[in-house]
């Protein structure tokens, strides 16, 4: 057994235990591998483990690996979980199937009018900026539910659910706090019609605490494929000041 496959084992019995904790159904949670700084070998290797469904942070370092991994495209699920730019917007609608950083209407709308007509909608989360830090993108919580009643109204792209990158915090209760928020957001939005089944938080570090609080997709990357490199510095330098 390879270390990739045991470490899917392992976050499957985490994700397991979690909902036994939570009083979940085992099969409620469903387990993105972020395999971004990772190659196609080692996505390969998870697919052969079993692992069908892929998040990617960087545009070009995503589009490379789902160009080096075409013989698995029809088996495969790519989301696209990293900040977007609208200069960018293109290649996502083209090639992901998965988009779940959104950060405002005009994300959205380029991705549902550049989403070629042969292929599905595409599936969309909205990021929302949970810990309310001032760095992080992100819909402010307060202005979620509009963006997601236009979002929702889009032809080309359906609206999923919510996503977010809560503050590192290290007891469980401490990471519970802004899962538990996003979660009520997550309720309110279908109490007032929405029909969003996607709660995509809890990471490596705190799956446990997002399984609690009703994910229903964990994004898992450096329990399955180890400690990442610092990401390379790009080839092409800043434009001098
Ligand atoms: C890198 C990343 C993850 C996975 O983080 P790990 O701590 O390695 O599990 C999940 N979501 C997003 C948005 C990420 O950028």
């Amino acid at each position: 057994m390879t270390t990739i496959s045991a470490q899917l084992m392992r976050i499957h019995e985490r994700i397991a235990a979690a909902c036994v904790a939570a009083g979940r159904a085992p099969g409620a949670v469903r387990l993105l591998a972020v395999s971004k700084t990772f190659g196609a070998d080692a996505v390969r290797e998870a697919f052969d483990a079993g692992q069908t469904a892929f998040g990617e942070n960087y545009v070009q370092e995503g589009i490379e690996k789902i160009a080096a991994l075409a013989d698995l495209r029809a088996r495969i699920q790519w989301h696209m979980i990293g900040p977007l730019q609208s200069n960018k917007t293109r290649v996502v609608a083209e090639q992901f199937d998965w988009v779940h950083s959104v950060d405002r209407l005009k994300i959205a709308e380029r991705l549902s009018a550049q989403r070629p007509a042969g292929l599905a909608p595409l599936q969309l989360c909205l990021q929302v900026n949970i810990s309310g830090e001032a760095s992080k993108s992100g819909v402010p919580p307060a202005d979620v539910a509009d963006v997601a009643r236009a979002v929702a109204a889009l032809p080309h792209v359906v609206l999923r659910g919510l996503m977010a990158i809560p503050e590192p915090a290290d007891t469980l209760d401490a990471q519970r706090a802004p899962h538990r928020a996003l979660c009520e957001l997550f309720v309110a939005l279908n109490a007032r019609g929405l029909a969003l089944d996607t709660l995509s938080i809890g990471m490596s570090a705190d799956l446990e605490a997002a399984v609690r609080e009703g994910a229903t997709m964990v994004r898992i990357g450096s329990a399955i494929f180890g400690a990442r490199a610092l990401r390379p510095v790009p080839s092409t330098p800043p434009a001098a000041a």
